[in-house]
Order: structure tokens, then C-alpha cells, then sequence
């Protein structure tokens, strides 16, 4: 499917650059995942700013179309590297350097031709309950995985052997390919795959890893799960991914987290939810219940002529904001309680209130 950049930008086709930068930046705001935005919606911004600011790719887009930049080979690959979002470890909230915030996020616009040799992303499930997504838990996780060789700490290379000259790109680290596209044939560089670009390659191969320079094996990993997580959210852990081998680099875990429901509790963004059941009189006349809070039991006082339903906000007891400091609130909705069985005084004290009306 082509795809219109302009109409994704929200500018007009002759507009100029900072019309372009200015609807980006507004755009990126409103759809940002961090703030319950659409990813593919966010993708497709950038990858529609990266081609309209630049001069050339934009000219190149006003010839041929979307269709010259969804081609992954040769033109920089937009897109590619996209591991979802895990919203954890990026400030997204100043946006004043975009290329580079996003760039580093997206792996947008990444030299295919030197890339080093990366391993797979993991990803792992964590249940918490609700009082721990509130205060944070931390976890220890066991994985059986792909990791550096324990000999030869991964290269490959038997320790203390020699190192010669790869053979394959006769040192330099590369290849060439050549790459039909919509242009014509295009002379790509590629990673040597023999010495993964190192030009070097040892004499002899490991003989615990058999040269791969991987062992699988498992590792314990602890996790720091901070408070206010959500669940469905995701702890990023750069590096405790596969290991893909020959001094490649490893990819990244994700811990996803799920909470389990809480009997009394729900939550609601930030905030606390709960219900709490007041005595008839004291709705009427005032005074003090207990009510639970994250932090246990607490009082809550009610003023005189509370009506069913009043939600009685308690600052501070929420959740908290996993940036910028501070926390949710506990949001209790009182209603009367209606006793299904009343002993014999509480019968006849009910019973002379019905009396006056009330
Ligand atoms: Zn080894
Ligand atoms: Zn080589």
C-alpha cells in the first residue's frame, strides 16, 4: 500500500520545512504510545518525517512514491529494528532533538552495510499481585538461553590462538552485493558473514563452542519491577537477550507483567478504586469509618448528610507515576450499609427511626 505522507503529516503538499516539523511535533505529542497513543500510528509519523525533512528522499518521494522507501534494502530500511514499545526506559517528554530520540528508539535510518550481528529479543511473563504493581516487586527469573561461551567468552576463538586475516573479505570486514531494486542494480556492503567484519578470524575455533561462540545454558536474572507498572506493560533489560554468536551482540529482554486482580481494589489509570459501606446514621450524622487503603487501614471521616454514592478522594494513595514523580489517588465511593440480619435491640432502634419518617 503507497502511502501518502502528507496526509499522515497533516500538511499540504507544498509545505515548507517547518510547516513540517511544526505538524510533526504536534502529531508525535497526540499519538504518542506513551500517552495511549496508536505504535504503528507513531511508526508511521516518523517514518513519514524522515522522508519529508530530508530535501533529497523527499524529492525522491514527489517522483516515485511511498514505494521507494518500503523497500528495506539499500535506502536505509525504515522501520526495521522496531522492537514494540515498552515504554519504560525512554523520556519521550522533550521531543527538542527528535532525529536523535527517535532514531535511537525506532532504529530508524540505521547503516545496514556495518551492522553488527544481533542476537533475538527474549520475552518473559511476571505476574504480580496488585499491592506489588502499587509498591514494586523485584523478581528472579531463571532463562535458558543462547549466552556467550564461558571459554571463550563468545568470539569463537580457541583462548591464546592465533589470529589471521579473514579469508572471505581478505580483511576488510566487508562484502559486496549487488541488490536488484526499483532503480536498477545497486552495489550494496554487506558484513562479512565469515568474520562478522572484524577482517580477522582466529586460527583455531574454540573447541567447547565448536568456533559458534555460543553456549546455551541458564542464567538467574534479577528483575527490579517498579511500582505504578500497569499490567500488560513491559520491563525492558538491554543485553539479556540471545547471544547470536562470533562477538555478535546480544539482544534484549522483556519481562512483561501481568496483576492479578485485587478483591477489593481496582484501578483506574493512577488512581485506586474501591467501595466502602457506612451505617446509615453515620451517613446521616457524621463521623468516622475505617476503610483500606494500599497502605492498610485507615480512617475516613464523613461530614454530615454524606448521600449514597459520594466518592471520597484520598490523595496520595494511588499508584505511582512511573515518570515524573508523584502518585494516583484512592477514589472510595461510600454507600449505607444495609444489614440482612439485625439483632433484637437493633431491630427495635430501626424500628422507632421508621417511626419518625426517617
Ligand atoms: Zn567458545
Ligand atoms: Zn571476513
Amino acid at each position: 500500500m503507497p502511502k501518502d505522507y502528507y496526509k499522515i503529516l497533516g500538511v499540504e503538499k507544498g509545505a515548507n520545512e517547518d510547516e513540517i516539523k511544526k505538524s510533526f511535533r504536534r502529531l508525535a505529542h497526540e499519538h504518542h504510545p506513551d500517552k495511549g497513543g496508536d505504535p504503528q500510528k507513531f511508526k508511521d509519523l516518523n517514518e513519514a518525517y524522515q522522508v519529508l525533512s530530508d530535501k533529497e528522499k523527499r524529492s525522491r518521494y514527489d517522483q516515485f512514491g511511498s514505494a521507494a522507501f518500503e523497500q528495506s534494502a539499500g535506502f536505509g530500511g525504515y522501520g526495521q529494528g522496531f522492537h514494540g514499545f515498552d515504554g519504560m526506559n525512554v523520556n519521550f517528554e522533550d521531543l527538542g532533538d527528535l532525529g536523535d530520540i527517535f532514531g535511537s528508539v525506532f532504529g530508524f535510518g540505521g547503516r545496514q552495510g556495518t551492522r553488527q550481528k544481533r542476537g533475538a529479543d527474549i520475552e518473559t511473563e511476571v505476574t504480580l499481585d496488585f499491592i506489588e504493581a502499587v509498591k514494586g516487586a523485584t523478581r528472579n527469573i531463571k532463562l535458558y538461553s543462547n549466552q556467550p561461551c564461558s571459554v571463550c567468552t563468545g568470539t569463537g576463538g580457541e583462548p591464546g590462538s592465533k589470529i589471521d586475516t579473514c579469508k572471505t573479505c581478505k580483511g576488510s570486514g566487508q562484502v559486496t552485493r549487488a541488490t536488484r531494486t526499483f532503480f536498477g542494480n545497486i552495489q550494496t556492503a554487506a558484513v562479512c558473514p565469515e568474520c562478522q567484519g572484524k577482517g580477522q578470524q582466529y586460527a583455531q575455533e574454540c573447541k567447547h563452542c565448536h568456533g559458534t561462540g555460543i553456549e546455551k545454558k541458564t542464567e538467574e536474572i534479577q528483575v527490579a519491577i517498579p511500582g505504578g507498572i500497569d499490567d500488560g506493560e513491559a520491563v525492558k533489560i538491554a543485553g539479556k537477550g540471545e547471544y547470536p554468536g562470533s562477538d555478535g551482540k546480544s539482544g534484549d529482554l522483556y519481562v512483561r507483567i501481568r496483576v492479578k486482580s485485587h478483591p477489593e481494589f481496582k484501578r483506574e489509570n493512577q488512581n485506586v478504586l474501591s467501595d466502602a459501606h457506612a451505617p446509615y446514621s453515620t451517613l446521616v450524622l457524621g463521623g468516622e469509618i475505617e476503610i483500606q487503603t494500599v497502605d492498610g487501614s485507615g480512617k475516613l471521616s464523613i461530614p454530615e448528610g454524606t448521600q449514597p454514592g459520594t466518592v471520597f478522594k484520598i490523595r496520595g494513595k494511588g499508584f505511582p507515576y512511573l515518570r515524573g514523580g508523584g502518585f494516583g489517588d484512592h477514589l472510595v465511593t461510600v454507600q449505607p450499609l444495609v444489614k440482612k440480619k439485625l439483632s433484637k435491640d437493633e431491630r427495635k432502634a430501626m424500628e422507632e427511626l421508621k417511626k419518625t419518617g426517617l
